[in-house]
């Protein structure tokens, strides 16, 4: 139902979709094809994925397998949805059983990398889970304080670093430590987000990774990629950088109830090949919800 709402202006644009099928008939398959990709790519799709939907529809309309609308409109609900879990089947948060459990929040500034993560404490709180929070993002000033907010807002323990040039991954090392002391069941390490373009950046990361392997003899069950979602297609460079550097295990799409290029989801998870663990769809503690393939595809077609 969140879900529902959270795509709402990325359905408005793609609704215009039902119109084009009511009227569709054997004659204007072309034309009608035609005006579906177009509309497809208005809603970031992208080229590769808008093409390969309208073609595996017109081969199904041509070979009779598709007789109306309805069954078209049905046929490409259930292409996206075969896209979308092709390539990423695992949705749900991999925890494992080693306590604790580390997951890394990682992206570039301003996508949403500490909301993000005050929202995902505050359901894991609600789960009963006990989480402890780890101030990593140490290059911007008021990100500790942004981060003590949330801690303080979903009842949380927060490690912070002390001092002016203290490392993240020593604070990420310390709180882990903490966390295996103090039975936590989940460190959640914020990090920095200064431009990916910024080679420290990635040298920063790889080194917060290394540290928590170091606590936990293994590395972070979640490196979880943060991307702002209004951004579109634009977020695939980004994202295949953090790919290629920290390796992603999951993403967090934000901003998706201010943004009508929601089909970025589709292209995101073809290209990369990793799964949308949550989007973000509003800045309340309660907006930032599980990803569930089905329930997109029923909110983006009406
Ligand atoms: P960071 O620099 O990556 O840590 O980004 P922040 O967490 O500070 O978020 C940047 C801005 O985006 C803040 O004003 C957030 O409230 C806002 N924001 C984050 N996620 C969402 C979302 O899902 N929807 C909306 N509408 N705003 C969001």
């Amino acid at each position: 139902e969140k879900l529902f709402s959270g795509f709402s202006k990325t359905r408005d644009n793609l609704a215009v979709i039902d119109e084009l099928f009511l009227y569709w008939n054997l004659a204007e398959t072309d034309r009608v094809l035609d005006e579906l990709e177009e509309v497809l790519l208005v809603s970031d799709f992208g080229p590769k994925i808008s093409i390969k939907i309208v073609e595996s529809l017109r081969s199904d309309i041509l070979a009779g397998k598709l007789k109306s609308g309805s069954e078209i409109k049905d046929a490409l609900k259930k292409c996206v949805l075969d896209l979308l879990t092709a390539k990423a089947k695992k949705t749900e948060l991999q925890l494992g059983f080693r306590k604790p459990a580390v997951i890394m929040i990682v992206g570039v500034n301003g996508g949403g990398k500490t909301t993000s993560l005050g929202k995902l404490a505050y359901r894991l709180k609600n789960e009963e889970v006990k989480v402890l929070m780890a101030a990593g993002d140490t290059f911007r000033a008021a990100a500790s304080d942004q981060l003590e907010i949330w801690a303080e807002r979903t009842d949380s323990e927060i490690v912070v670093g002390e001092g002016e040039k203290v490392k993240a991954s020593s604070v990420l090392s310390q709180a882990v430590k903490r966390g295996k002391e103090e039975g936590f069941d989940v460190v959640l390490c914020d990090t920095s987000g200064r431009l990916h373009t910024n080679y420290s950046l990635m040298e920063e990361l790889i080194a917060c990774k290394k540290a928590v392997a170091k606590v936990i003899s293994g590395a972070p069950n979640e490196i979880l990629l943060v991307l702002d979602g209004t951004t579109g297609l634009n977020m695939l460079p980004q994202a295949r950088e953090f790919n290629e550097v920290v390796g992603i295990t999951g993403l967090i799409l934000t901003k998706l109830d201010g943004s009508a290029r929601g089909g970025c989801v589709v292209s995101v998870v073809d290209e990369l090949g990793i799964p949308v663990k949550f989007v973000g769809i509003g800045e309340g503690v309660n907006d930032l919800q599980p990803f569930d393939a089905e329930a997109f595809v029923n909110a983006i077609f009406s």
